[in-house]
């Protein structure tokens, strides 16, 4: 019997892959979006592909979905409306229903397997969100869904997958201004923009639009391992100062908000928005 190890090999760039190590494959189909796939790894756990690019995994998670609520939401102060466009999975759900505050969550995502599976192959994932009932999934293209949408979410979360496939309409100018005319006076959308040291366009492109659209266009970093090639980069515009709460202010709505995360503090909140050089390069 052949025991050598199987490998999963994740080719994001033309030029070089990373590559997991498959202790068992727990799901493999074809939905009608993308190539689905539950591997198991001894480091990350449950590692959730789609099309053979990692989009989320069990032990990592934690940084991302933290990152991309709790930094809009406690610098926003009094959201209530939530819109996460993608977020299949569950996990972004999850953190943004932990805010007492929060009373509404609407989900729009375009597959609905990604939701059934992940419920039954990754539900620590998504630990208990769908059962929440602040939360409303609608299951639709994000791009249609913004376009019938005015003036309803304090914060709107993109949470996609690269800018190919059905992610490519997440990325469009046309999507960001229909997004800004869904957003209620003050509030502030935040995107995925993937790893700027591989992917610095998709930054470039996000940050050109965003300028065009909002008083505060920039980006924010945090390092997810499972993302290779250094801090991933999440989009931020809002026509409000929140950007600038100081950080006593984010502590004491953190405090009182009583969430415990695993990665946010007001004091990484606020060092998230420090860019490197060629970081801030990549803003036009
Ligand atoms: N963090 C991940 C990554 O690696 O980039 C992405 C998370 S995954 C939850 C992204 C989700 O966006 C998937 O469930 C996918 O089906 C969904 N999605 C892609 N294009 C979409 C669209 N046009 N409208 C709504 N959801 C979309």
């Amino acid at each position: 019997m052949d025991d050598t190890p199987l490998w999963m090999r994740e080719q994001l760039h033309g030029d070089y892959a990373q590559a997991m190590r498959v202790d068992d494959v727990l799901y493999d189909s074809q939905t009608d979006h993308q190539r689905l796939r539950v591997i198991q790894n001894e480091t990350f756990g449950r590692v959730l592909t789609l099309d053979d690019v990692v989009q989320v995994t069990e032990r990592d998670n934690f940084i991302y979905h933290e990152m991309l609520t709790h930094v809009p939401i406690f610098a926003h102060g009094a959201a209530t409306r939530i819109c996460i466009v993608g977020g299949g999975d569950g996990g972004m759900a999850r953190e943004a229903l932990r805010h007492k505050t929060v009373k509404h969550v609407t989900m729009v995502e375009i597959d609905p397997g990604v939701v059934e599976f992940s419920k039954r192959y990754l539900p620590t994932i998504s630990n208990g969100a769908f059962d929440d009932p602040r939360l409303d999934l609608v299951i639709a293209d994000g791009a249609d869904f913004m376009k019938t949408t005015t003036g309803d979410y304090d914060v709107i979360i993109v949470d996609s997958t690269d800018p190919i496939g059905p992610g490519e309409a997440l990325y469009a100018n046309t999507f960001y201004a229909d997004a800004r005319k869904a957003l209620k006076d003050g509030g502030i959308i935040v995107t995925q923009n993937g790893v700027p040291f591989m992917q610095g366009d998709e930054l470039t492109r996000t940050m050109r639009a965003f300028q065009a659209l909002f008083a505060d266009a920039t980006c924010y970093l945090a390092t997810v391992p499972s993302y290779a090639g250094g801090p991933m980069a999440f989009g931020w515009g809002t026509d409000s100062g929140a950007r600038h709460t100081d950080v006593n202010t984010l502590q004491t709505r953190f405090c009182a908000s009583g969430i415990r995360p695993q990665y946010y503090t007001a004091e990484v909140h606020k060092a998230a928005f420090a860019l490197p050089g060629y970081i801030r390069k990549l803003i036009p």
